[in-house]
């Protein structure tokens, strides 16, 4: 029996881990043909090979998506290699948070390149496949991963947080052009999610207060995300959630 995403080629950014790696394999289980896309090659051999043994089909391409010419080479590999992608999970993101008065202005822009640039390079160089894609088939689909703090003020989190509002007003605002040519452009926002996201983070006190939120209230796990990014493509062609906030129950 066909599985719903049989027949589609699905390209994960950030898929080493966390909420792209467990898309990556959901999506593979729904059928899609899968490219993962990271920096560490290690982490994605390894999720291509799991993904095989599962009987699913996956591309490993290790780039950096701050690297605009990597990232238009991803591309031109996803087209000859798998026909092109018709459905793009932009998923890579990093989270740096520290009081605005510390003036981190090395991880304000290390946010901005990754968060805001990078996933401009990522839409830039896939949308045209994007938009071929749902000239033959009727549909594709440009998934962005945003973050509930698009929508809500963090204390210390005030760089992060605007990153993620600019995904939200991306993806909003490109719905407008992309919507039309059956395009259908999707922003999912995850509230607490156990990933190695809050590894990088450097302050010691912000740690400590994302530690202790493990300890008073059930985060979501990566495969909870990504069964959202799997209901998104699978919905009927005429449905486009624009934008959806996933949230732990018990997280106010
Ligand atoms: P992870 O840290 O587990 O995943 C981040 C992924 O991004 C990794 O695969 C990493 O791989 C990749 N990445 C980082 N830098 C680059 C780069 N320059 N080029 C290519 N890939 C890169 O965290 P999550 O899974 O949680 O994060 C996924 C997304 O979810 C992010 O956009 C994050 O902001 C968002 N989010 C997460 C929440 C959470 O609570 N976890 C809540 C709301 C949103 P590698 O290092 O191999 O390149």
């Amino acid at each position: 029996m066909s599985k719903p995403l049989t027949g589609r080629v699905a390209v994960i950014t950030g898929a080493s881990s966390g909420i792209g790696e467990a898309a990556a394999e959901h999506l593979a289980d729904l059928g899609a043909r899968v490219v993962v896309l990271a920096r560490r090659a290690d982490r994605l051999t390894d999720l291509v090979a799991r993904i095989e043994k599962d009987g699913g089909t996956a591309l490993a391409i290790a780039a950096d998506v701050t690297d605009v010419t990597a990232i238009r080479a991803a591309a031109d590999r996803v087209a000859t290699e798998f026909g092109g992608a018709d459905l793009l999970f932009n998923n890579a993101g990093v989270m740096l948070p520290a009081p605005i008065d510390e003036v981190a202005t090395d991880q304000w822009q290390q946010q901005i390149d990754l968060n805001v640039s990078g996933l401009m390079n990522v839409i830039g160089a896939f949308v045209p496949q994007l938009v071929s894609a749902a000239a033959e088939r009727g549909v594709a689909d440009l998934i962005n991963t945003s973050s509930i703090g698009a929508q809500n003020p963090y204390p210390s989190f005030a760089v992060y947080c605007a990153t993620k509002a600019y995904v939200t007003q991306l993806s909003k605002q490109m719905r407008a052009d992309l919507g039309p040519k059956n395009v259908r452009v999707a922003a999912i926002e995850p509230g607490f999610t156990t990933t190695e996201l809050q590894s990088h983070v450097t302050d010691a006190g912000i740690s400590d207060w994302l530690e202790g939120a493990k300890t008073q209230l059930e985060w979501l796990t990566a495969a909870d995300v990504a069964a959202t990014v799997g209901f998104i493509a699978a919905s009927p062609a005429r449905v486009n959630f624009q934008q959806i906030t996933i949230m732990p129950t018990g997280q106010p």
